[in-house]
């Protein structure tokens, strides 16, 4: 157990002998629906109160807080119990809040334009340390309530299912957060999005596409070569018949890789018989990929190039570039890395 959040009711029953079986349920309930610290659980007598923080596992502990766009997006960086480092973001927008989880501390899938695959693979989050995430976001927002999960963070959500799927559960069921407002990204793991379209939880599903040719995808995301363009479209099209849902592809323009007409083609010809939605966002800049992120123009014409050829398509505004929280640029960096970077910065 590495969160609080990681106990189900029995296991605090179980932590808690001689206590009646109502007060197991108000520290649950305080710490899904109240999100509240133990020391906030005053209808608990202080001497439970006591016992709670010596029994309750500490949970991942905020070490930074970073915030851009005029405090519209917030990053924090979280320690897990063993040092692992894991980032977490807040976006507000006008009708809505959401918060970008990570699943694992880094990734292991390896693909070269993003800082968290470049960074390598540290391990797979406990469901407990993926909804806390949420928590601390929630109560930084409040009164403003979260609306929106996107599984956007760093790692695979779905190599770590076994986490991932009560994770979702106990987000749509304690926190209240409707299936809907649920969206796991992923960048083609063909047994996860079968476990996905078995699971009665019906939340969305992203794809990160990036190319519609297999051996370009090949060079971007390793994991195609497992899973190639032909056999992810299977299984997706198992995935929207079984579901109802409506798929999206994320694509990250690329200058000259997979921003040409020929791009476009392939894309359309792969999203339209899925009936998938396409969201763009010009690639943003990580330290170990040096290809540039496609002109706000070649994004404008890309998206009426899907336009015209009946794929609908919306255009991604950038969160928080500038606090390295933006796509692909959550790295979990240590403390003793960030300082060594912001001197070399200041040297240069
Ligand atoms: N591993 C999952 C979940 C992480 S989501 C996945 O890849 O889908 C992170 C999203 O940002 C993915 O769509 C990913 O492809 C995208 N991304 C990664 N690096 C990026 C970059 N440098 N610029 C823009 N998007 C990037
Ligand atoms: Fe992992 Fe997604 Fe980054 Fe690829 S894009 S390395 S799958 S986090």
């Amino acid at each position: 157990m590495r969160s609080a959040y990681d106990l189900e009711l029995a296991d605090l029953a179980e932590l808690l002998p001689g206590e009646p079986a109502f007060r197991s349920r108000q520290v649950f309930d305080g710490l899904h629906g109240g999100l509240k610290r133990v020391d906030e659980m005053t209808n608990l007598p202080a001497a439970l109160r006591a016992r709670l923080a010596e029994v309750l596992p500490a949970g991942p502990t905020v070490v930074s807080e970073q915030s851009a766009d005029q405090g519209r997006t917030v990053k924090w960086a979280l320690e897990l119990d063993d040092g692992a480092l894991v980032e977490t973001v807040l976006m507000h927008y006008d009708r809505r809040s959401t918060v970008c989880v990570s699943t694992q501390a880094g990734c292991a899938m390896g693909c070269s334009f993003c800082a968290t695959g470049q960074a390598g693979f540290t391990r797979h989050l406990t469901t407990g340390e993926i909804v806390e995430q949420v928590v601390v976001a929630a109560r930084t927002a409040a009164p403003r309530r979260v609306s929106n999960i996107v599984f956007m963070g760093m790692g695979e959500p779905l190599a770590n299912w076994k986490h991932l799927g009560p994770a979702l559960h106990r987000l749509n069921g304690p926190m209240g957060l409707g299936a809907r407002r649920l969206t796991v990204s992923t960048v083609g793991h063909v047994p996860g999005i079968r476990s996905l379209t078995a699971e009665p939880l019906a939340v969305n599903l992203a794809v990160s596409l990036h190319s519609a040719d297999d051996r370009r995808r090949d060079e971007l995301i390793p994991l195609n070569r497992r899973y190639p363009l032909g056999v992810l479209a299977d299984v997706l099209a198992e995935y929207v018949e079984t579901t109802h849902r409506r798929l999206s592809f994320e694509w990250a323009l690329i200058d000259g890789v997979n921003d040409t007409d020929r791009d476009l083609d392939e894309l359309a010809a792969y999203a339209r018989p899925l009936a998938a939605h396409v969201n763009l966002i010009p690639l943003n800049p990580t330290p170990g990929f040096l290809v540039r992120g496609s002109s706000p123009r070649r994004v404008a014409e890309f998206a009426r190039g899907l336009t015209d050829r009946g794929v609908t398509a919306t255009v991604r505004i950038t969160r928080g570039q500038e606090i390295d929280a933006a796509c692909g640029q959550l790295a979990g960096r240590t403390k003793v890395e960030l300082r060594a970077k912001g001197a070399q910065d200041a040297d240069t």
